[in-house]
């Protein structure tokens, strides 16, 4: 496993479970994911050495994070199979090229301009409209790299301030709401979709994550359907995710993809058959698909570092609902904004449990 986070956790687990042994190769000691694996590597991603004593000692690579540089992949596929293969992550880690991507499935993104210098803002101004969002190509996460501007001269200053880095320019679309489709592909070709979550972001971060989500049943598999093209034409091996934005007119827009399991799947650990880490396990070891159906319903929370603002969050209402099954990182530190955990509350009836799970946090607080 490339990563150490807590993607990579996760996956560790599942794949322990399943018997596998699991070596992870990531820089910092201190790993989510290396906690619970049997042996770490304490490398950067493109210590060629280190690259090669990881390689010998795998039969199959994967990855829970989608800026390990190509080059790393397509050097360790000398070693053993790398799957999702450098080629697809590639697609992901700039969103120029991403969005070109999703263009050539036939599918829509949101309407952007590429940004390279900055007199493209002065032309994007004939396409795009103000608001919109400056974003970085590349290494964007958790709304990071993102500044919302309303007219070329801020579009001009925050470009200076990102230091002519390539960017997007975005139109701020006005969202009926967020969904995101978390599918499993194998060698064979093969696609399972789990089912779609509907996803409320706060300042840029996921904050829950309501499944089934609260849409026609027509949308839903139209978000299926575009997210298996875009598999199929990556030729994508293991778990993957497409986030989309839905419009008052009810239009699908692809807001961007992740060559992994994605934070708006953890309610399969405990809502599904098979959770996405399983999955991952599955498709990069050859094994059969395990079911997606969704057990019940369920609402995802996570708990980032501001619940621990001065001390450990007040556990007590998470921990006397008996429907809540709370998943911890193993973090050393809590800083504001970064994922520590999350919970997941199931109920036969999905309004219980979003009052429940929105109950709980506040009361973590
Ligand atoms: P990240 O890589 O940080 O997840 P995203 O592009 O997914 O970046 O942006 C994070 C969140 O910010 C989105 O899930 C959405 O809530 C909001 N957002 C991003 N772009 C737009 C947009 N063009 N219009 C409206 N909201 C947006
Ligand atoms: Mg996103």
């Amino acid at each position: 496993m490339l990563g150490g986070g807590q993607l990579g956790r996760m996956f560790t687990v599942a794949a322990r479970t399943l018997g596998y042994r699991v070596l992870i190769l990531e820089p910092d000691f201190h790993s989510p994911a290396a906690q619970m694996s049997d042996d770490h590597i304490i490398a950067a991603y493109d210590d060629e050495v280190a690259l090669e004593a990881f390689g010998k000692r795998c039969d199959v690579i994967t990855t829970e994070f989608e800026n390990i540089p190509a080059q790393t992949l397509e050097f360790l596929a000398h070693y053993a199979p790398v799957r999702p293969s450098a080629h697809a992550v590639k697609m992901a880690q700039d969103r120029i090229v991403e969005k070109e991507f999703v263009r050539a499935c036939g599918l829509q993104p949101v309407p952007f301009v590429a940004i390279r210098t900055a007199a493209d803002i002065a032309a994007a101004a004939n396409s795009i409209q103000f608001p919109a969002i400056l974003k970085t190509a590349r290494m964007g996460y958790d709304g990071k790299g993102q500044v919302t501007v309303h007219s070329v001269a801020e579009a001009q200053a925050a470009f200076a301030q990102l230091q002519g880095v390539d960017c997007v320019l975005e139109q701020r679309v006005a969202l009926e709401r967020e969904i995101s489709v978390i599918l499993a592909r194998s060698v064979d070709s093969e696609v399972r979709c789990f089912p779609v979550a509907e996803n409320e972001h706060r300042n840029g971060i996921l904050h829950q994550s309501i499944v089934p989500a609260r849409i026609d049943t027509a949308l839903a598999a139209a978000a299926q359907a575009a997210a298996t093209r875009m598999a199929d034409k990556l030729d994508f091996v293991g778990v993957m995710a497409v986030e989309f934005f839905v419009t008052h007119q009810g239009e699908l827009l692809i807001n961007e993809m992740a060559p992994r399991t994605h934070n708006s799947g953890h309610y399969t650990l405990d809502a599904c058959v098979t959770s996405q880490f399983e999955q991952q396990v599955r498709m990069v070891c050859e094994l059969p698909f395990g079911a997606t159906d969704l057990l019940s319903p369920v609402v995802m929370v996570n708990m980032l570092g501001d619940l621990w603002h001065d001390a450990q969050p007040n556990w007590l209402a998470l921990l006397q609902s008996a429907n809540t099954k709370l998943h911890l990182y193993g973090k050393h530190q809590a800083r504001p904004g970064r994922k520590m955990g999350h919970y997941c509350t199931l109920s036969a009836q999905l309004d219980e449990a979003l009052t429940e799970a929105a109950y709980i946090f506040q009361q973590l607080q």
